[in-house]
């Protein structure tokens, strides 16, 4: 992944659950009010007293209350066992870094993945700092009996940077799509009885420069220098009109810990990682949730500012301090079937909430 974060304190939670109640625009321009409050009063604090970062208000604001459907049917399930085999196939290709012989054997390995299934292959050439990449995003589409679509996305790159390390991105990349393989199996050949559901393995996700938080003369700001896949598929959803048939943007990232702790992300929608809460509070999931709030920049941001409602299921401790991630020490070893379980799960028990949820808060 590529991210910047702002790890959000106790002010700022209080803040955020204050404006989940929000009803109306003059309770929004309260609640902006008093977040902004909310946030000076926190920055004093952490400036007074100890190295806790100082945070932004976010730019999302509040989230409508929803009624949610009542639980119907057995909890949604996958086989994690299968899903953590797919991650150590794409792990053992070594890295995958854009533009390499091992990135178009996980290309053609997804691919192989996804026989049968309507597949679309979005395919261009995206310019770099470091020159021209080839960029291969891979769609699979599994009809609905609603108009609308949910779309779930993970990246499948790794960090080019580390290309010539022995990083291979067993976190970072690898397990959310290996999960994004799993949801293929379980949507394959059982049209749904609600939103038609899109599978995005996306492409050149990873900063090719150094992502700007070393400090080195070389790097890039992330904004600049990331993203390039699922940027591509937003522009060009946004111009054939798919972009309107959209109900929701998921995202997994970095979701294989097996010490796992899915982040609130104030990057997202309020209200959608609202209904993600609820899908991992039926499935008793919820201890796993939203401990903590953090600010992500991912590859949601471009169907975000387009508009499109998004959620980022995003574990960003990955090892004490994050020491883990972008390091030659995302390995296998330190994912675990049952987060796999734990995040499939709650993910297919959002869409089908989403599927029941009527109408859907406007975007
Ligand atoms: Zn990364």
């Amino acid at each position: 992944m590529t991210v910047k974060t702002t790890r959000m304190s106790g002010a700022m939670k209080s803040g955020a659950i204050t404006l989940a109640r929000a009803k109306s625009l003059r309770w929004i321009l309260l609640a902006c009010m008093l977040i902004w409050l909310a946030c000076d009063r926190d920055k004093d604090a952490a400036q007074e007293t100890s190295q806790t970062p100082t945070v932004t208000a976010p730019a999302a604001t509040t989230a409508p209350i929803l009624n949610f459907p009542p639980n119907s049917g057995p909890p949604p399930a996958i086989d994690a066992d299968r899903a953590m085999r797919y991650v150590k196939e794409i792990v053992n290709f070594g890295p995958r870094p854009v533009g390499s012989a091992n990135h178009k054997k996980v290309e053609d390995y997804i691919d192989s993945r996804l026989k049968g299934d309507e597949v679309e292959d979005d395919i261009f050439t995206a310019d770099t700092p470091e020159g021209k990449f080839p960029v291969h995003n891979i769609i699979s589409k599994y009809p609905g009996t609603k108009d609308g679509i949910i779309v779930i996305a993970s990246h499948y790159d790794t960090n080019y940077p580390l290309r010539h390390t022995s990083y291979v991105g067993a976190n970072d990349g690898a397990s959310s799509s290996a999960l994004l393989l799993e949801f293929a199996n379980q949507l394959r050949g059982k049209p749904r009885d609600g939103y038609s559901v899109w599978l995005v393995w996306d492409d050149a996700e990873e900063a090719i420069k150094p992502d700007g938080s070393g400090g080195l003369a070389e790097e890039m700001p992330f904004n600049d220098d990331s993203l390039y896949g699922i940027d591509h598929v937003a522009q060009k959803w946004q111009a054939d009109g798919t972009l309107k048939k959209i109900k929701a943007f998921l995202l997994a990232d970095m979701i294989g810990d097996a010490d796992l702790d899915i982040d609130r992300d104030l990057n997202s929608t309020p209200w959608l990682e609202d209904v993600v809460g609820e899908a991992a509070k039926r499935l008793g999931y919820q201890s796993h949730f939203f401990v903590r709030n953090n600010q992500v920049s991912d590859d949601h941001l471009p169907f975000m500012k387009r508009g499109v409602p998004c959620a980022d299921l995003i574990d960003f401790t990955y090892g004490y301090n994050n020491v883990f991630w972008h390091t030659p020490q995302d390995t296998v070893d330190k994912l675990s079937p049952q987060s796999l379980q734990i995040v499939g799960s709650v993910m297919l028990e959002t869409m089908r909430i989403l599927d029941k949820i009527n109408p859907l808060p406007p975007k």
